[in-house]
């Protein structure tokens, strides 16, 4: 394919390539028709039909006994580590590089009175079991310390771009859980890409998880909303939780319909969403001044650096980009993050090449090298 010509004039209005997330997608026509024919009760009793379809349907794709409905991930998150750790003292170990941890307000602190146990991150996500290990509370120690409850994995992990645990892996993970009595959740916001990559199916990668909490808003491309999965016995307390939380939403059938669509439509685009990762990951690592770990590109996600020494910051690039009608996200001064998703076509990834090509001498230029 030719590469498109990166003109500002001719591209200004008409056309918008967003890549800061997957987040930003918007629904289709077909999840709108669904959105206004769908059959909707009241949730908070129980009796949404849509709701109840979506629930069910997310616990058969996932393996477990019961679903339900939370309007966030970080709702999901939250609900799920409080839900596990129902005693005063509770610790929970997690990645020091975690959604949960970094990005969650502190939430299971703040609200739920949950203490984290922050434990290295490696590049590929993974937290070294070892290390899980020796984190786990001495029960002995009880006097002391909190009492260990939880492990939380994130799978795809967002932080080291997008990548996968491998389903040995977390099979581990919920071996050294279940030898302490422990619980084993997953953030699983983006669950739909690690299976495709790793091309096992999905049930079978959280087999080992007592708990999921997995994002219709992320790479699905549903407009709101995540899903948490578990025991039926788990989801009766997740259920009392999520009302507390202010998370009981009425005639929520309406975001479950647009979500059902999705499922449908989008998990089958997702392999395509990564080949365009791999391909913009490829064409950007070739231009001089730019780094990508390509091999870091398990998924959707690309973390772009600049690479040192040079002129330009990721500021100016996003700038340069902003005006040509193509908007990431700025990680730090020399990092910008690109995610790919359905809405993203080949042509509109040849753009986005052909501009970035330009941002790196156009900044050049303009700043007179
Ligand atoms: C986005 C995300 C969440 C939170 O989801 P929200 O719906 O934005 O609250 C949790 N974990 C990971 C890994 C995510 O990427």
């Amino acid at each position: 394919m030719v590469a498109e010509k990166c003109n500002f004039k001719e591209n200004m209005v008409t056309r918008i390539v967003d890549l800061r997330s997957d987040t930003v997608t918007k629904p289709t026509e077909a999840m709108r028709a669904a959105m206004a024919s769908a059959e909707v009760d009241d949730d908070v009793l129980g009796n949404d039909p849509t709701a109840l379809r979506l629930e069910t349907e997310m616990a058969k794709t996932m393996g477990k006994e019961a679903a339900l409905f939370v309007p966030s991930g970080t709702m999901g998150n939250l609900i799920c580590v409080l839900t596990h750790c129902d005693v005063r003292g509770s610790e929970v170990i997690l990645g020091d590089n975690s959604h949960i941890y970094i990005f969650e307000n502190g939430g299971i602190a703040t609200i739920g009175g949950v203490h984290p146990r922050p434990v290295k991150n490696n590049d590929d996500g993974t937290i070294d079991i070892d290390l899980i290990e020796a984190a786990i509370r001495d029960p002995m120690g009880e006097l002391f310390y909190p009492t260990t409850k939880l492990i939380c994995l994130e799978n795809s992990h967002a932080n080291s771009g997008g990548r996968c645990l491998s389903v040995e892996y977390t099979d581990r993970v919920g071996k050294v859980a279940k030898k302490h009595g422990l619980k084993l959740h997953i953030d699983g916001a983006r669950i739909f890409n690690a299976s495709v990559a790793l091309g096992v199916p999905v049930d079978r990668l959280v087999q080992a998880a007592d708990s999921v909490s997995v994002c219709l808003s992320k790479g699905i491309g549903a407009p709101v909303g995540s899903v948490i999965v578990g025991s039926k016995n788990f989801i009766a307390k997740a259920r009392r939780l999520r009302k507390t939380l202010g998370g009981g939403m009425r005639q929520i059938g309406i975001l479950c319909a647009a979500a059902l669509v999705a499922l449908q439509e989008n998990v089958g685009k997702l392999e395509s969403d990564h080949k365009k990762a791999r391909l913009l990951a490829d064409g950007l690592n070739e231009i001089k001044g730019l780094k990508v770990d390509v091999c870091s590109v398990e998924t959707n996600m690309i973390f772009i650096d600049i690479e040192e020494g040079s002129w330009t910051t990721a500021e100016m690039i996003c700038k340069y980009m902003e005006e040509r009608g193509i908007l990431l996200m700025q990680e730090s001064p020399s990092r910008m993050r690109v995610v790919l998703h359905h809405q993203i076509s080949a042509t509109d990834v040849q753009y986005a090449l052909s501009c970035f090509q330009q941002a790196v001498k156009g900044v050049q230029n303009e700043i007179g090298i």
